[in-house]
């Protein structure tokens, strides 16, 4: 995997938990420094992506995304949640059903990284809260994956939302593969979506 990325550099790494270790009693700075982080890593994915065609994307949800009281099986795929609106991942499998994408949730983040080495997608697309983010880039750095903060959650890892229309945005404007031809094709020069408005707008709340 061609993918060039800083957070190889143990170097890196170590400066990048220094700095969020400074900024942790400084109010919202450090996740506002997660955010700075996930910005840059998308840009580089959408650099990286550039003139090519994924063929294999991977969805991955965190287990705070489900309703919490449901039993459905996700952890393969989003197939139960197509005709159910109780919980943002009803709204996940239909995007993604659309966009033909695989998508399924990880009920822990050492799963989503041994589904990353053991599928090596092209692309991961992913939401987290903010400290899984930086975990999730440092322990897969070798695979381009798009980034996104949980932008608000009932309790820690309940009930969490999805910025759906930052994960809509990240589909539309992924270039075009050959079986998303039954869809509409994204402008070549489709603007990069920022990292989720709303998680700012939550954050800044
Ligand atoms: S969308 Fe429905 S079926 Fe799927 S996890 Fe949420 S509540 Fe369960
Ligand atoms: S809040 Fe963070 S740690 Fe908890 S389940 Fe969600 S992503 Fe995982």
């Amino acid at each position: 995997m061609n993918f060039s990325s800083p957070w190889k550099s143990r170097y890196f790494v170590k400066s990048v938990a220094v700095i969020r270790c400074f900024l942790r009693p400084l109010g919202n700075l450090e996740q506002k420094y997660i955010d700075h982080l996930t910005d840059t890593q998308n840009r580089r994915v959408h650099r990286h992506l550039a003139g090519t065609r994924p063929s294999a994307v991977l969805l991955i949800m965190p287990r705070c995304v489900k309703l919490s009281c449901c039993r459905a099986d996700v952890q393969n795929s989003l197939s139960q949640c197509q005709d159910c609106r109780l919980c943002p991942l009803g709204d996940v499998a239909r995007l993604c059903a659309r966009f033909d994408i695989q998508a399924l949730v990880a009920f822990r983040s050492q799963i989503a990284f041994e589904l990353a080495r053991k599928l090596q997608p092209d692309l991961i697309i992913a939401t987290a809260c903010h400290d899984r983010l930086v975990k999730a880039l440092y322990s897969v750095p070798t695979y381009p994956a798009l980034l996104a903060p949980l932008p608000r959650m009932q309790k820690k890892c309940v009930n969490a939302k999805v910025d759906l229309g930052w994960l809509e945005g990240q589909l539309v404007g992924l270039p075009r593969r050959d079986f998303t031809s039954k869809f509409p094709a994204p402008p070549v020069d489709a603007p990069i979506s920022p990292i989720t408005p709303a998680a700012r707008a939550a954050e800044g709340s």
